[in-house]
Formats: structure tokens, sequence, C-alpha cells
């Protein structure tokens, strides 16, 4: 199709053959839905039609430079100003040099916006005609980038409609604030497919937590509130995304220098505008996150912190449904429930009950307000005396039920000594305690919650009728 002159050089195409090249070329662009492919396609397209020429792709910030022949455009560069001048009015511009070449810069526009710009230079014979063709070729192609961008854009948008369609429905089925934390980082890491996640709960400026994270170097020293990426998002309660931070960071991170890290995207939870929490990512690559990808973790992880944040409120209310709020410890309704199922989980165990000795004078002598300090301060030496497994409640207005598993009647016993004689030095104003002490292990015959209740009942009543700040077993 392309003509040798008498001289052997290659002429440009007569006006048909450019004409059904770029029918050609129109035509293959048609189907294309890659911007990759496309570009490759505008390349030889220009190849196709102006066989000696350079072409240079400029394209606009907005895309992202993967294709190797593809430049940025730069709107502070004066070198092609024919470029930039195309690309701002939307039309073809041609710059002749004082070598007789001729420079054509055709926008990539589509129905939306100007893409970029196509430049090709070459020695023409008739401008005019080349610079027409050249914005015959740019349209065709500025519109099939637009439609291969859409296209990806559309794809995008439905794979991540589906990842959080999949998020929320497995947020729906759970309530545990401590799997949320786990699942949120799980997911993080894969959706984003980071080198490092990090979520760190924030309970106040002195208190954070960290609750879940893909590496363990000293996160103490990496993570505080006062300095640091953390201290920018704590106080403007804002994501934020940093893709270059060895180089373009103008706060230092002891995070990142220590993890080598160069890309970052944070996000806050907020609740009440208050910032609870942190979620972060990092890789060691920079640019590694796209602005779509910073758009689509703050959404993902705006219904982590949803989810964190009613979960916790969830365990806070059952908290509350359990506890006594006067002295912290286990409401007897609770108490009940947890006797019966260690009853069928264990072997043996111990009941203590106790009473404060001559609480009606202490009310009396100093005031209810007093009375209600001592119950505290008695609980808090009880929370303090036992393990983590045993379980402490208020049991009646003065009186406090303490069930020890898979204990026997001499450590049972020894834990209700601590406690009487702790009770009498450590109080103020001073009060006794007396205690029943039951027990009860797999051999009895009766061996139901009922029987260790009244046995350490009748036990503290002797203790009482013994005069006292004692213990007694029943
Ligand atoms: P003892 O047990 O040694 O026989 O004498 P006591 O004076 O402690 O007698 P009892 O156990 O029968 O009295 C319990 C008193 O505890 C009655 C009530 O005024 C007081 N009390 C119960 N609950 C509370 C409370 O929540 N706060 C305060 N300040 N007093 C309470
Ligand atoms: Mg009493
Ligand atoms: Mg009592």
């Amino acid at each position: 199709m392309l003509k040798l002159s008498n001289n052997g050089n290659v002429q440009a195409p007569s006006l048909v053959d450019a004409t059904n090249l770029i029918l050609q070329f129109a035509s293959r662009l048609h189907s294309i839905d890659d911007v990759e492919v496309v570009i490759n396609e505008v390349f030889d397209g220009v190849q196709q039609l102006y066989p000696t020429s350079r072409v240079n792709l400029y394209m606009s910030q907005d895309y992202e430079l993967t294709h190797k022949d593809v430049k940025l455009l730069s709107m502070q560069d004066e070198r092609n100003h024919w470029c930039k001048t195309a690309f701002i009015e939307g039309n073809t511009v041609s710059y002749t040099w004082g070598n007789g070449q001729t420079s054509i810069a055709a926008p990539l526009k589509g129905k939306q916006a100007v893409y970029g710009v196509l430049e090709v230079s070459l020695t023409s014979h008739d401008a005019q005609k080349d610079a027409d063709t050249m914005t015959m070729l740019s349209n065709f192609a500025g519109t099939a980038f637009e439609n291969a961008k859409l296209f990806e854009q559309s794809n995008e948008l439905i794979k991540e409609l589906i990842i959080i369609n999949d998020i929320l429905k497995k947020l729906n089925e759970n309530n545990d604030e401590e799997e949320i934390y786990d699942f949120a980082y799980n997911e993080l890491l894969r959706v984003f497919n980071a080198d490092y996640c990090c979520i760190i709960d924030v309970k106040n400026i002195n208190n954070m937590n960290i609750r879940a994270a893909n590496f363990d170097d000293n996160m103490e020293d990496l993570f505080t509130l006062d300095r640091g990426y953390l201290n920018i998002v704590y106080n403007t309660k804002e994501a934020m995304i940093i893709s270059d931070y060895s180089s373009a960071s103008l706060t230092h991170s002891t995070f990142m220098e220590k993890m080598q890290a160069e890309s970052f995207m944070a996000a806050p939870i907020i609740a009440q505008s208050k910032v609870i929490g942190v979620m972060m990512l990092a890789d060691k690559r920079k640019n590694f996150f796209t602005y779509g990808n910073y758009k689509f973790f703050q959404v993902i992880t705006s219904h982590f912190g949803m989810a964190i944040i009613n979960a916790s409120l969830l365990a806070e209310i059952q908290r509350m449904v359990i506890t006594d709020n006067l002295t912290n410890l286990y409401e007897r309704h609770y108490f009940d429930e947890q006797v019966q199922q260690m009853q069928l989980e264990h072997y043996s165990g111990g009941l203590i009950v106790l009473d404060i000795d001559y609480f009606k004078k202490i009310n009396d002598t100093y005031g209810h307000q007093t009375g209600d300090d001592i119950l505290k301060q008695v609980s808090s030496i009880i929370q303090s005396s036992i393990r983590e497994t045993d379980i402490a409640a208020r049991w009646g207005g003065e009186e406090i039920a303490i069930y020890l598993p898979d204990v026997n009647l001499k450590q049972a016993y020894q834990v209700a000594e601590r406690i009487r004689s702790k009770v009498m030095e450590e109080t103020t104003p001073s009060v006794t305690v007396s205690c029943g002490v039951a027990h009860w292990n797999h051999t009895d015959d009766v061996k139901n919650a009922q029987t260790l209740f009244y046995n350490a009942d009748m036990a503290l009543y002797k203790a009482k009728q013994a005069g006292r700040n004692q213990i007694r077993v029943g």
C-alpha cells in the first residue's frame, strides 16, 4: 500500500490510501476493550500511515503509566508547547521546525474528556492534509481509549462491589469484636495485597492497642499518637496516602523507616466524632497504591469501622447486663448460670459465701456513702485474691459469692482465709467478714448447685453464730 518515490524514499500515503488505513484502524479499534491494546494499535496505526515519522504519545496524569512507550504529558515542559496547547484546547496543532520538519499534535479526545496527545514529527508536503489525517486518527483513538477505560472502570467497580458485598455479609454474621478485627486485617491484606497491615485500637491518647498486625518489631516503639503518621490521622480524623516515603514525605515515620516501606495508606475509625482506631496498610514498593485503591480502602475501612463500633457497643451492653455496677462483680443470675455450667464441665469446685460483719453499724456510723465504699473495697480485695477462672458475684446486699472451679476444700478454705485477713487489714474504715465454704466433687451423691449454696449458707450462719470474722465449712 505504501509507495516508493523515484529516489526510493517512502512517500506519504495518497488520500485514498490514508482513508483506507484509517478505516481499517477504526474498525480494529472498535472491538478492543483493553486500554493497553488500544495504545498499541495507536502506535501501529501511525506507523503504517507515516512509516518514517517519530511518534510520541503523551497521556495526562489520570492514566497510570504502564505502557512502556507512553510518556506523561508535562504541563511545565515548554519544549513541546504545541502538545500542551492541543491538550488544553482540544484541537490539533502543528509546529514547523527550521529544518522543514513538522510536528503535529492531535488530542486524544473522547466524549467526556481529553486523555492525552498524539504527536507525530515528519517531513510533510501538505501539512494541512497530514493534520486532518492525524485529527481523524486521534479522534478514533480517543473514543476507543475512552470506551476501553470505561469498560475497565466498570469491571473494577463490579469487582469492588462483589468484595464489599462479601465483606458486609460476613460482618452481618459476626458480632465478636476480636473476630472482626481479625477478619478486617485478613481482608485488607487479601484485597490490597500489601506487605504490611496493622489495626490499632485507640481507647484514648494514653491507651492504644495493636489489635492485628503482620509484624512484631517492638510495636510499642513504632506507633505513638504524638508523632508520625498515626499522629496525623488521629488529629485530622482523615484518611491519608503516601506513595514515595523516602523522597517525598514531610513527616518522619519510624514505622516506614523500620519496615523500609515506601507506600502507605491509613484511615481512621471514628465514633461520635472521636478517632477510636486506625487501619493501616504499607508496602515496600513505591507508588504501590493507586488512587482507586485509596478510594476503595476508605470505603472498606468505613464498613469495618462501623462493624467494630457496633460489636464493641454490643459487648459493652452485654457486660453491663451481667455486671453489678457498684461492685463491678457479676450479677447473681449470671453467676448462677456459670456455676451450673462449670459443674457440668469440671470434676470438683468450691463455693465461698461471704458477708460483711455488722454492716448495718457501718452505715449507721459513717453513712451509706461510706458503706458503699467499703463494699467496693471488699469487692476489689476479692477480685485481686482469686484466679482468672474463678468467678465472684454480688449475691445479695453485702453478701458476695465466689465460685472456684477445680479446687479441693482445703484450697477453697485458703482462698477464703486470704480474703478474710486482707479485708481485716486493708479496709478503711476497717471491717471484717465471715465466710461459709462448701465443696463438691463428682463422687458426691448430690452435686447440684442448690445443695452447694445451701451448704455454704449454713456454714456462713455458723461463722456468724461463732462470733464473726471467721470461716466455717459446710
Ligand atoms: P451481720 O451480717 O454481721 O449479722 O450484721 P449486719 O449488720 O451486716 O447484718 P445484715 O447482713 O443482716 O445487714 C445487711 C445490711 O447491709 C443492711 C443494709 O443496710 C446494708 N446494705 C446492703 N446493701 C448495701 C449497699 O449496697 N450499700 C450499703 N451502704 N449498705 C448496704
Ligand atoms: Mg452482714
Ligand atoms: Mg447480709
